[in-house]
């Protein structure tokens, strides 16, 4: 069933419509002109040396996690709340997601808790910026410098983020953006690999085209076919001329999320501000207070369905995941502020196109839900 009010949905304008139709003009359709470009404003809004565009943000995580090394029975220290992608990208390498806690206030990875997981197998530590939020960089950074570890940032849900005056996906070794229709700017599918470190650019640029150096049929490694096609690169380019506007709208929908919410009692906001940094809105995730029973979460999520109201849990713990399991026992508790708050979250519709009466009707009917679930519903 769609939803009368989307979960999300994408920033499409003329612009963009004429950019794809004027691919179709022409007879480029795949390593064509509109990748370099696609790739150079990308890199120059993040004011980033290289970026490097993927089939999808999972295959930019595969890449940088490839080409940082990272191998068979390797460890890489990684949040168990995220999407799967950021710990299938370890296991598609052989190697082991190494799950520590998270922040309950940020709901990002712990770097207090990092160190104390490093062992001798240990190559690389992947944060995600969840929601947008970015995660503790300049604590993770140091740790990974003392410790000559790799930092791959999951920047999939952090565009336009701030940490310190810098974008997110721009602090570590490589960041990673994905495109799919429900982030902040989409190529259908696709993602961005940004780096400042020449050699991983070019092996990424090598890995994600079957492996080639130059158009001949001589492979210099096991490669992959995660080329963006260039209808695809014109829509992200169309989309990153926009971004900063696109940016603001999303930015400006959160704020009145915020501000209608705040009588509300039993539901968490997601911080507005943070100190030293920005949040790059890709979601509006609220939490239900501690107070309440698991279950009204649930309840909740079907009451607005019912009424026509996009919304999701955001997410499943990774840990608990079969295919994880499979690889990693871990026991239920093994990470309880992330599993406690995996029960609680509930993503609302937001994209930069919701207006005011949407939010209004949203806001009113989690506000019925709740109270109903309240009285001893469930
Ligand atoms: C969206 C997303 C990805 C990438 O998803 P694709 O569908 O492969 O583009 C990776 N990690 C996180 C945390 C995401 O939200």
């Amino acid at each position: 069933m769609t939803a009368r009010i989307a979960l999300s949905s994408p920033d499409i304008t003329e612009a963009e419509i004429a950019a794809v139709g004027e691919v179709l003009r022409t007879t480029s359709l795949s390593l064509g002109p509109r990748l370099p470009e696609f790739e150079r404003a990308f890199a120059a809004w993040h004011g980033a040396a290289h970026a490097v565009a993927v089939s999808s943000g999972t295959a930019g995580l595969h890449l940088a996690v490839r080409a940082c090394g990272v191998g068979r029975g390797d460890e890489v220290i990684t949040t168990p709340l995220s999407f799967v992608a950021s710990a299938n990208a370890i296991l598609y390498e052989g190697a082991v997601p190494v799950f520590v806690d998270v922040e309950d206030d940020s709901l990002n990875l712990d770097a207090a808790r990092i160190e104390s997981a490093i062992t001798p197998r240990t190559r690389a530590i992947l944060p995600v910026h969840l929601f947008g939020r970015p995660a503790a960089m300049p604590e993770i950074l140091d740790v990974a410098r003392r410790r000559g570890l790799a930092v791959i940032e999951d920047a999939c849900e952090a565009l336009g983020a701030e940490i310190g005056g810098r974008r997110a996906g721009t602090l570590g070794k490589a960041g990673v953006f994905g495109f799919y229709p429900n982030k902040p700017i989409t190529t259908g599918e696709g993602g961005m690999i940004v780096t400042d470190d020449d050699g991983l650019a070019h092996l990424c640029r090598s890995l994600r085209n079957h492996g080639r150096e130059d158009d001949s049929f001589e492979h210099a490694r096991l490669g992959y076919n995660y080329r963006l096609p260039e209808l695809s690169c014109a829509l992200g380019l169309a989309q990153v001329r926009r971004l900063d506007s696109i940016l603001a709208r999303r930015a400006d929908v959160a704020r009145r999320y915020h501000e209608r919410l705040a009588d509300l009692p039993r539901v968490a906001r997601p911080a507005l501000e943070i100190d030293g940094g920005r949040v790059g809105w890709f979601a509006y995730v609220v939490r239900l207070h501690g107070g309440a029973a698991p279950g009204v979460r649930d309840a909740v999520i079907g009451d607005l369905r019912g009424r026509g109201i996009g919304c999701q849990r955001y997410f499943a713990p990774l840990h608990l995941q079969r295919h994880v399991q499979a690889v990693a026992r871990h026991a239920r508790g093994s990470f309880p502020i992330a599993e406690a708050a995996a029960e609680r979250t509930i993503a609302l519709p937001f994209f930069g196109a919701l207006t005011d009466a949407q939010i209004d009707e949203v806001v009113s009917a989690l506000r019925e839900s709740l109270g109903r679930h309240d009285a001893g519903v469930v």
